[in-house]
């Protein structure tokens, strides 16, 4: 008989929103909106899709492992020197190597419950064991409850800020001093996927953790993650990057792929990166949608989490029963993993928001 390690019997496979394609085939609808996965609505810049079309035909040759020029403008406009930065498959595949590295079976990984599922995965397929922080009951996350979960056994710590899929943010001000009592030997995952949409809102930036300016602030061992598939639009394209030291960065990259970001995305993120009108742009229509939905959700007497992000965790009498009859309405939601009684839904453009409103007045 073919062995495996026993402790993989633990790990759930992850489940990403439905696809378009998969609900119009299976369901034989015509029109459906995909509200499930915190994508951009509004697409991606021009300048991307330009250079795409440029670039299509060169896909014959290997792309460059080091990422040359999308590391040249990254670090130019994050102000990080070009060495403290390492670039993923997704920010997803950074996720995956910190566990490789830094977690195994003697070791525990601490974060709050509702984390975004991907941590407690990638830990469990270490062989680590997992330690959830229950949230306080309006789904804040109290940081000086998880430092005093803190064991010799803990070695990384994961913190989604914004959440998903509360879509709770923790300020600036309380990590802080979180940051000033993380003990040496742990590593800090700071995840910053939502980062272009909560920044202006009071939390922190990570990038001021891993180089510190303000003599107040010890530097730690941290990582910040963030991602072009989110308000760059290009999560089609898989690619996302993580800020630390220069010794932190040397150690990921010896389990890196030699090529896991491929040519288009990396000639794509630098495109995006130039376009920072439409990052705006799609900030702002972010905030517009928000207030949208709540609206909507507030009119017709939903619960729901206020959010920092793309999305909107609501809710439900039964989740399975509002997905399933929402699916055959043609507008794809999210179970919120950790929250039985909650479903998550990105905010989309106007259109597919009102789709959403108006399919969820018919469901219920
Ligand atoms: N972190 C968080 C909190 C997320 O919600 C997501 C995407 N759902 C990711 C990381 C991964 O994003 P990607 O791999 O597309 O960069």
């Amino acid at each position: 008989m073919l062995e495996y390690p026993k402790h993989l019997d633990e790990v759930k496979v992850y489940k990403p929103g439905k696809p378009i394609e998969e609900v119009q085939r299976e369901l034989g609808l015509k029109e459906v909106v995909k509200l499930a996965s915190n994508e951009n609505p509004f697409g991606c810049s021009l300048f991307v899709k330009k250079a795409i079309e440029k670039e299509a035909l060169h896909i014959n040759r290997y792309p460059d492992g080091g990422a040359f020029y999308l590391r040249e403008e990254l670090s130019k406009f994050l102000e990080v020197p070009k060495e403290q930065i390492i670039f993923g498959n997704g920010s997803n595949e950074i996720i995956d190597m910190i566990a490789r590295v830094f977690l195994d079976p003697n070791s525990e990984a601490l974060m709050f419950e509702g984390s975004f599922v991907v941590y407690e995965i990638v830990s469990k397929i270490a062989g680590a064991s997992v330690k959830k922080v229950p949230l306080e009951c309006d789904f804040s996350r109290n940081l000086e409850n998880l430092l005093r979960n803190i064991t010799d056994k803990t070695k990384v710590i994961f913190i989604d800020n914004p959440c998903n899929p509360t879509g709770f943010a923790n300020k600036k001000e309380e990590f802080d001093e979180f940051i000033k009592n993380l003990p040496e030997n742990v590593l800090l995952v700071l995840d910053e996927a939502y980062f272009e949409y909560a920044k202006g809102h009071g939390v922190p930036d990570g990038i001021n953790y891993v180089n510190p300016i303000n003599p107040n602030i010890p530097k730690k061992n941290i990582i910040v993650l963030r991602t072009f598939s989110k308000a760059y639009g290009l999560a089609g394209l898989r690619i996302g990057y993580g800020i630390a030291s220069k010794k932190i960065i040397e150690i990921l990259e010896k389990v890196r792929q030699p090529f896991n970001v491929n040519y288009l995305a990396q000639v794509a993120a630098v495109e995006a990166l130039k376009d920072q009108a439409f990052v705006k742009f799609s900030v702002e229509q972010n905030e517009v949608g928000k207030e949208q939905l709540y609206e909507g959700l507030e009119r017709k007497g939903y619960t729901f989490a206020p959010t920092y992000g793309n999305f909107i965790m609501f809710k439900v009498n039964d989740a399975q029963e509002v997905y399933n009859n929402l699916l055959r309405k043609g507008v794809i939601v999210r179970p919120a993993f950790g929250f039985p009684d909650y479903l998550r839904v990105s905010i989309g453009t106007k259109e597919e928001n009102k789709k959403f409103l108006q399919a969820l007045d018919t469901v219920c």
